[in-house]
């Protein structure tokens, strides 16, 4: 697939042009709506480490959007298209995301301009502590300053080696852990963050099925219950995100995008095996359960119900806009649809559910592990058995009515399992963040709905993440 053409804006200027469009509506201060859009700083660092007998340069990044809040937070990308532009525009989205889910951060992001395919682990591993070291001499990991988490060709294991030289480095900070976010539960992460983005994009999902009128503003009626879903890139959010909807919400995964070309089946492909093929082949060339297309590009503009580009930016660009047929598109990748794009398939009637809300899942779920590394106990360690014998006592009051009623009515022993357990950190987890989609869903929706010149969920997105964003500065005073 391939990235936006030429002619069309870098991707730090369609993340503007989205700003501005949303900003032009509103009433800001003179000067603010400025403040806000620009990056605060960037920080490129070169540095060599000795590889295979010789000494390798890399470069890496780390932009810094807003500090209206502190510590500011997004991902770190290995990928070989990181360039300044880039993490420049992804931090942008980092502020507007976390202020639409109230997370209490600023924006920022970081990328490392390497295929980490290219490395073994070890190589990864000083390649990974060398980079960390650079950043946090600088503060740019630090648990109140800047804490980082896993993107596209990141993930626990680099998170862990980056806590762990954060942990050498400042030997007596209590809050080491709270550096960074996305690490393994068994240094200091938590559960559900791996599939937290993935999850989200499936309560944003329930969440827009829970409203008809937009339902149909997408063209379609009922649940999610049999509906056709394209997924692009099955990595770990687009696989987590296709397995969800469709063992658990009843949807049909009919075609799945890689780099290498895509598989299609309208009676709907079966994401565990499709992922366990790119797993161990490295592609979805040869799979032979299903239909392989050689033109990715070709499903993409298939018809379905919902597509969900979850890979790279720009793959829905002035190019192919006109032909994609979806009439809901739901953006799991940052920036999967251009500032070009957008106005196209708008002016077409496709709603966007737009990546500044369907991806927050995952700094969502980072959120609850920063706090729980600062208040270093797990989640529910205090309540769940107390909550349990809570029950207990409602069930043991039941039965006792039951028997003096003369046995009429019997609870069921399902019932009574279901009732009794007390929440888990995982359980916790879901139901904060499931509760963090919907709520954030509703106030897109407020403005959406109930503003004559908003059309769109993107700039409602923006409307309410800009007015918080601006909010916290008037606070500040500026
Ligand atoms: N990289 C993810 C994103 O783009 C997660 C960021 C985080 O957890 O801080 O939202």
């Amino acid at each position: 697939m391939s990235a936006a053409p030429a002619n069309e804006p870098t991707f730090r200027q369609s993340v503007d042009l989205m700003f501005n469009r949303a900003a032009a509506l509103m009433d800001l201060p003179p000067g603010l709506e400025e403040k806000i859009r620009v990056c605060n700083g960037v920080y490129t660092v070169r540095f060599g480490v000795r590889l295979r007998g010789q000494i390798q340069t890399f470069t890496g990044y780390r932009a810094v959007h807003s500090e209206h809040m502190e510590p500011v937070k997004g991902g770190i990308r290995y990928a070989p298209s990181v360039d300044q532009d880039e993490v420049e525009a992804l931090a942008a989205l980092m502020t507007y995301k976390c202020a639409l889910v109230e997370a209490p951060f600023g924006g920022s992001k970081g990328g490392l301009c390497i295929d980490p395919r290219d490395y073994d682990e070890h190589e990864l591993e000083q390649i990974t502590r060398r980079f960390a070291y650079e950043l946090i001499k600088r503060d740019l990991i630090h648990p109140s300053q800047n804490v980082p988490a896993p993107d596209m060709g990141t993930g626990e294991r680099e998170m862990a080696w980056m806590a762990d030289q954060y942990a050498r480095m400042n030997t007596t900070d209590i809050n080491a852990r709270a550096c960074v976010t996305g690490k393994p539960l068994n240094a200091g992460g938590i559960a559900g963050r791996v599939e937290a983005t993935g999850r989200g994009v499936q309560y944003a999902l329930r969440e827009f099925f829970r409203h008809p009128e937009d339902v149909l503003a997408a063209g379609m009626t009922g649940s999610l219950d049999g509906k056709r879903i394209i997924v692009q890139g099955l990595g770990n959010v687009g696989y987590h995100a296709a397995k969800f909807l469709s063992e658990e919400d009843g949807a049909k995964i009919t075609g799945i995008i890689e780099r290498d070309g895509a598989l299609y089946d309208p009676s709907g492909l079966n994401v565990e095996k499709v992922r366990d093929w790119l797993i161990r082949h490295g592609g979805l060339t040869g799979y032979p359960e299903a239909n392989s297309v050689a033109d990715g590009e070709a499903v993409m503009e298939s018809d379905c119900d919902i597509l969900i580009p979850a890979a790279l930016e720009g793959v829905i660009n002035l190019t192919n806009a006109h032909n994609i047929q979806a009439k809901l598109i739901l953006e799991a990748a940052n920036g999967p649809i251009t500032a070009g794009a957008d106005d196209i398939l708008r002016s077409r009637g496709v709603v966007i559910i737009p990546d500044l809300y369907a991806n927050a899942g995952g700094v969502t779920v980072s959120y609850f592990e920063w706090v729980k590394n600062l208040s270093h106990i797990r989640f529910g360690r205090m309540q769940r058995r107390q909550e349990e014998a809570r029950h207990q006592l409602v069930l043991d009051e039941l039965e006792r009515l039951d028997h003096a009623m003369g046995d009429a009515w019997n609870l069921s022993p399902s019932f009574k399992d279901k009732y009794l357990r007390g929440a888990d950190e995982l359980e916790l987890v879901r139901s904060g963040l499931d509760d963090t989609m919907r709520t954030a869903y509703q106030s897109m929706r407020e403005v959406w709905h109930g503003r004559n010149d908003v059309t769109d969920l993107r700039t409602a997105g923006f409307i309410v993440a800009i007015e918080r964003v601006a909010r916290s500065y008037r606070a500040k005073g500026l």
